[in-house]
């Protein structure tokens, strides 16, 4: 069985151009299979078009669940419910019902009903699906409004994309992953091959940049750095890339600034299958990135 590569995009914040990379990489990359992991703020599927062959649950625990005609209104469930989510009814006070959102699904009051009148079905968080794109098959999700645990999501959309990169001899998983520190982005990157960072030329984006290579370091992950709209703010761009040397990251390149690329988003294209000026930039980095990362197999790309 081959070896099966995986390459992780995240950024300190949204609205990087993270997504847009990630999707030039997903269409330079030779049969790779994609994972959009940015299960908050799910977007890749904007540009890729994916073609939905297949669609499960997404389950994440328990909620609790008062059943109205059993009830006996003693309200142990309003005083063992730590995380307030009990309430009397508002239509009948000596009932009491149980918030959803706010329920954390301990069970305690399920536990502790004297009659059992309180059901604790498995909790339905959203979907993940697996698609096809005009790159390769896909593995993306949504969550459900309100829904927590987005590490778990992550977690079962990047064991999809290692199976299905298994089963169709693909050596190369790209990943979308969401932007930040916290545990999506973890969830999304422990394990990986290496992750390109995409930071902008701004006194937060050199901030946040810290944080996430400080990220990558912890888990021991090769970080590949990439400035997009650096000649905004030229001298900010030679600091972060003398930072990330500091840091012992690579620089993987820079990308200008280029209305152009959102020309083509609305057109549902990445920008390396336009003209846009960027996509030079773009191809330039992949090729740089697949080297310095040891992933060789490619398609020709100029
Ligand atoms: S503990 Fe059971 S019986 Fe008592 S108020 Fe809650 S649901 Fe009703
Ligand atoms: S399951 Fe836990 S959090 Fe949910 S209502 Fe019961 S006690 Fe509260």
């Amino acid at each position: 069985m081959r070896e099966v590569k995986e390459v992780v995009v995240i950024s300190g914040k949204g609205g990087t151009g993270k997504t847009s990379l990630a999707a030039s990489f997903a269409v330079l990359a030779d049969r790779p299979v994609i994972a959009d992991c940015d299960v908050d703020a799910a977007d890749l599927h904007l540009i890729l078009k994916p073609r939905i062959r297949e669609r499960r649950e997404f389950r994440c625990g328990n909620e609790a669940v008062i059943r109205r005609e059993d009830c006996i209104g003693c309200g142990a469930c309003l005083d063992y419910c730590r995380f307030g989510a009990v309430a009397r009814s508002a239509d009948d006070p000596a009932l009491f019902v149980i918030d959803p959102v706010a329920c954390e699904g301990c069970g305690v009051c399920v536990r502790f009903c004297p009659v059992e009148a309180i059901d604790f079905p498995e909790r339905i968080c959203g979907e993940w699906m697996i698609s096809d794109t005009r790159c390769g098959p896909m593995v993306h999700a949504r969550l459900a409004a309100a829904a927590e645990n987005s590490g778990k999501l992550v977690s079962t959309v990047r064991t999809e994309a290692r199976r299905l990169a298994e089963e169709g001899n693909r050596s190369l998983i790209i990943v979308d992953g969401p932007p930040g520190i916290g545990c999506p982005v973890i969830a999304s990157v422990t394990g990986a091959s290496f992750v390109v960072v995409v930071t902008e030329p701004t006194v937060a984006g050199e901030h946040d940049l810290k944080r996430v290579l400080a990220l990558a370091r912890h888990f021991g992950i090769p970080a590949h750095v990439c400035i997009n709209k650096w000649d905004l703010n030229p001298e900010a761009a030679d600091r972060i890339e003398e930072g990330v040397r500091k840091e012992g990251a690579f620089m993987a390149g820079r990308i200008r600034y280029d209305r152009s690329v959102t020309l083509a988003q609305m057109q549902e294209k990445a920008a390396v299958e336009t003209d846009a000026p960027s996509a030079e930039d773009i191809r330039r980095i992949w090729k740089k990135m697949m080297e310095d990362g040891g992933i060789n197999e490619r398609k020709r790309i100029g």
